[in-house]
């Protein structure tokens, strides 16, 4: 831990990634192929340490939003499938076709400069098909002239359309279902036209769990490959692989009366020790939570006091008086041990999981252990 250049830090079990790999490509069984979803720097986990332990553990493909997250895997694993499920701007679908990316369209314009771009190349540009099935955000819109386009795109030489896909919006069982048969019907109807896609897919992680019946030949998990529970109906066993740890910067005794932080929104009713924290906002940590969280301290919770500040934050030590400066927090886990789990977090926060540990900020390093071993740490700095 010597290398680590600051306190606040996050702790990455990367054999817990696998286990939740391995859960999960065991309820799917070998029909169905696990494209492992590393968007947003794996949900806080860092895409490079993760992608290589998806890719050990099961995963056929690696699916990203957004082209410069495609590029950074790339840059790394040379021959991972990679897919990007967001749009790329015509400007840089070079990028796409020169680093060997699937990329998602819904044009027939796309297709064709993808088409051009590639016989430049000597290559074929290999595309997954978006098709809107109700969540009204990316796609083709159901109607006969986009299963027109798309027949229209699979004429194109040089192109090769491997995947169709569409996204639940998770309303309830019916919409599923509405959602679900629009996609088999525009498969039907473009199968009709000879037109056949090794892969289909429509669910990502509460899906995959809740809704054994769509997940077609591919699934898109992102949060349970991090251990991170949203799903209602189904089961599926996980280890969440993230803790955010710090240590205590200051200690000092204030009197009854005396306010803390800003505005002083919180003010002692006692004589109080309050603690001061190198964790704020800016680190990803929701000031939302100010006066409504806690962190664990030798196994005792200690109340989020006034307002978080960008790089700090207050607690209330009063009751752990044996608290030190140095001494380790568990700003939040997996609840066990007196933690804050992300699900009460994300309510406290009026938010939901992923975006709490999507916001990490790149000011957090990383600690990776595999077999009880820091095994790497990434800081900010290199
Ligand atoms: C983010 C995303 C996923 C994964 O979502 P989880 O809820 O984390 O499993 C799957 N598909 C698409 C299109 C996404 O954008």
């Amino acid at each position: 831990m010597d290398q680590l250049i600051r306190d606040t830090y996050v702790e990455i079990n990367l054999d817990n990634i696998a286990y939740n790999m391995k859960s999960i490509k065991n309820m799917v069984g070998d029909g169905v192929a696990i494209a492992a979803v590393l968007k947003a720097d794996a949900y806080g986990h860092g895409a490079l340490e993760v992608a290589k332990v998806v890719m050990e553990n099961g995963a056929d493909y690696i699916a990203v939003a957004t082209l410069s997250e495609a590029l950074e895997i790339r840059r790394r694993f040379k021959d991972y499938k990679i897919l990007i499920m967001g749009h790329t701007p015509n400007r840089l679908l070079e990028h796409v076709v020169a680093n060997n990316i699937t990329q998602t369209i819904f044009s027939l314009e796309q297709a064709r400069l993808l088409s051009q771009i590639g016989l430049k190349y000597g290559k074929t540009p290999v595309v997954h098909i978006k098709y809107d099935t109700g969540f009204n955000r990316l796609g083709f819109k159901d109607k006969e002239e986009s299963i027109e386009e798309i027949a229209r795109i699979a004429q194109i030489k040089n192109i090769y359309i491997e995947g169709i896909f569409s996204h639940l919006a998770l309303t309830g069982d019916k919409e599923n279902e509405i959602q679900y048969n629009t996609l088999i019907s525009a498969i039907e109807r473009l199968r009709k036209r000879g037109i056949r896609f090794k892969y289909m897919h429509i669910e990502d992680s509460i899906a995959a769990v809740d809704y054994p019946q769509y997940r077609l030949n591919m699934i898109r998990p992102g949060a349970i490959i991090y251990g991170i529970k949203g799903f209602h109906y189904g089961k599926l066993d996980l280890k969440q692989a993230l803790t955010f740890k710090s240590r205590i910067s200051h200690i000092k005794k204030i009197s009854k009366g005396e306010g803390v932080s800003y505005d002083y929104l919180w003010k002692a009713e006692r004589n109080s020790i309050i603690g001061t924290l190198p964790v704020g906002y800016a680190d990803g940590y929701p000031r939302s939570l100010s006066n409504k969280g806690f962190v664990t301290i030798h196994g005792k919770k200690a109340p989020i006091v006034g307002l978080i500040c960008m790089d700090q934050l207050m607690v209330d030590l009063t009751d752990i008086p044996e608290a030190e400066v140095g001494d380790e927090v568990i700003v939040y886990s997996n609840g066990e041990n007196n933690t804050m789990d992300l699900n009460t977090m994300a309510k406290l926060a009026g938010t939901n999981k992923n975006e709490i540990i999507s916001r990490i900020s790149r000011r957090i390093p990383k600690v990776y252990i595999r077999n009880g071993e820091v095994v790497k740490i990434i800081n900010y700095i290199k």
